[in-house]
């Protein structure tokens, strides 16, 4: 259950009410309802109309205000409950009804979202929108998980990169990830896991590099599967793993045992 207590925003951090006919496209976080922006949590019990994606909690749509009109879009890798171009007919649709429409997002609506493709759309179509930050995947994942994504010792850079790409393939700039010294962190790279430790290893990351899986960060029921780039793909199979899970790969991930303090 929500709890109110930590909903209610004292008046001094309000950016104003909602307006009506705009479009809000707002990053739920990874999961945990705390790692919600006071923004998000406000936005949300003033909307009219909350469009949804699978990635975000039962928990997080308990915010929403009990009159307001909810339409879940799914989205999965491959399998789109509704195809990108009528999820954005849609927002635009509602705005000019007048309504005030959260568009709301796993993570961080700019970061794999395809936030960017659905304000495009807003823009040609006249629609005012606002864009809501949230806490991505890799830095909740990260500090619940116990990773710091950059160490002085470990890591000077971090990549963020998708294992899914519009045509199905994986073709990602192998050398530049396969680099020394950075962390690199995969969104939707858990159903090629083997292809891309593989990539990695013949692109030249040494087969012993720490790497981890992370299924539903943040979340009560988060699984933290640390291992190598050799030996993650059979673990994460062995282990069960399942999407959606982040791949973390880099020296960093060492530190785990040490630094790991969520249990859920
Ligand atoms: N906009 C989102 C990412 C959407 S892409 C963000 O900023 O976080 C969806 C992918 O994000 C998933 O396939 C998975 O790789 C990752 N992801 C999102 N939430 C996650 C969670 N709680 N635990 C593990 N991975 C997560």
């Amino acid at each position: 259950m929500a709890d109110d207590a930590a909903i209610r925003i004292p008046a001094r951090y309000s950016r104003g009410p909602a307006d009506a006919g705009t479009v809000y496209l707002v990053g739920a976080g990874p999961g945990a309802i705390e790692l919600l922006t006071l923004r998000a949590a406000r936005l949300l019990g003033e909307a009219d109309a909350v469009v949804h994606d699978n990635l975000v909690g039962d928990q997080i749509m308990e915010l929403v205000a009990p009159g307001a009109d909810r339409f879940y879009v799914g989205k999965k890798a491959a399998d789109h409950a509704l195809p990108q171009a009528e999820i954005n007919a849609l927002l635009v649709r509602l705005a000019r009804a007048g309504r005030r429409v959260v568009r709301l997002k796993g993570g961080d609506p700019y970061v794999f979202g395809r936030g960017g493709e659905e304000v495009e759309d807003l823009v040609r179509a006249g629609v005012p929108f606002e864009v809501v930050p949230g806490v991505t995947a890799a830095s909740g994942i990260a500090a619940y998980a116990g990773i710091p994504l950059t160490h002085r010792d470990h890591a000077q850079a971090v990549v963020f990169a998708t294992g899914y790409l519009k045509d199905g393939s994986v073709a990602l700039d192998w050398p530049m990830l396969a680099r020394p010294r950075q962390t690199v962190v995969i969104y939707m790279g858990i159903t090629r896991l083997a292809e891309i430790c593989a990539r990695l290893i013949a692109n030249g990351l040494p087969a012993s590099t720490p790497a981890a899986v992370v299924r539903h960060g943040t979340r009560a029921d988060q699984r933290v599967l640390t291992s190598t780039l050799s030996r993650l793909a059979e673990d994460a199979r062995a282990e069960g793993i399942k999407p959606p899970a982040l791949l973390i790969v880099g020296h960093v991930v060492s530190m785990q045992g040490r630094l790991n303090w969520f249990s859920p």
